[in-house]
């Protein structure tokens, strides 16, 4: 770790009440950053539903007032659930979609003149091994971090030349309170992946926030456009 390698740099974190966005909330301050955090509740600056009606533009006038700017987005705010197809209901997809996906986009449009103005804005969306795998009962997860990985890739080619760069960091199985009821009442699915991952283990929140710290830091000024991986090797075997 190179503390104050973020020293000066405003990023915002939604889902910053638990797991992954509590890490890299974290993580980003320990190097430096100043944060404006956001969650539906917690130890938060914001507690705001990021699907409200004008809730990314509340969030972007908010964070600005409060850190004179925005060098970067991290929306790790997101929802999961086993919905087998049959019977899948449609509320529960659309929530999927406007929590994983739409809510993204909005915050991203609306922070645009702040990245911008920035002049080193940092995107780091929150995709998945499902943005680039599928499995039973995960159709509108999958549907949704594939979307999220999609936009990273079409939104780095259209903000590149503001010199703002994008990403998706791919987190395989993380130990966090949205995975937890799964490995602990389904101790073959833990099992499953402990042994799936190259390392023998699941993650842990940090093991991913570190990742998004270095993509918000000066090292990764040439990496855009990418999906990352952070998985452990899961995904690399057969
Ligand atoms: P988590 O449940 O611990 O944290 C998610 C946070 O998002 C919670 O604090 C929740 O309150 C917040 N949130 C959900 N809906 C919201 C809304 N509408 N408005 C505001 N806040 C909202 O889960 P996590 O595992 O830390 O997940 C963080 C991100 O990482 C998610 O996008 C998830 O899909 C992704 N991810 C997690 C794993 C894993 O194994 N845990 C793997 C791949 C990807």
């Amino acid at each position: 770790m190179s503390a104050g390698r973020l020293a000066g740099f405003r990023a915002i974190v939604t889902g910053a009440g638990s797991g992954i966005g509590a890490a890299t909330a974290r993580r980003l301050a320990a190097d430096g950053a100043q944060l404006f955090t956001v969650d539906l509740a917690g130890d938060v600056d914001m507690t705001v539903d990021v699907t409200a009606e004008g809730a990314n533009a509340a969030i972007i006038a908010a964070a600005t007032d409060a850190l004179g700017g925005i060098d970067a987005l991290v929306p790790c705010a997101g929802v999961s659930a086993f919905l087998p197809l049959e019977g899948h209901d449609d509320a529960a997809f659309d929530r999927t979609i406007a929590v994983n996906v739409t809510a993204v986009f909005r915050l991203v449009r609306d922070a645009l003149p702040q990245l911008k103005a920035s002049g080193r804005g940092r995107i780091v969306m929150i995709g998945s091994v499902a943005s680039a795998f599928g499995d039973a009962g995960l159709v509108a997860y999958a549907a949704s971090k594939h979307a999220v990985l999609g936009m990273a890739r079409a939104m780095s080619g259209e903000l590149g030349g503001a010199g703002i760069t994008v990403n998706c960091v791919m987190p395989g199985a993380i130990e966090t309170p949205m995975t937890a009821p799964a490995f602990t009442d389904m101790p073959e699915y833990r099992t499953h992946w402990e042994a799936k991952a190259a390392l023998g283990r699941l993650g842990q929140p940090e093991d991913i926030a570190d990742v998004i710290a270095f993509l918000c830091s000066e090292d990764a000024r040439f990496v855009t456009g990418q999906g990352i991986l952070v998985d452990g090797g899961a995904m690399t075997r057969m």
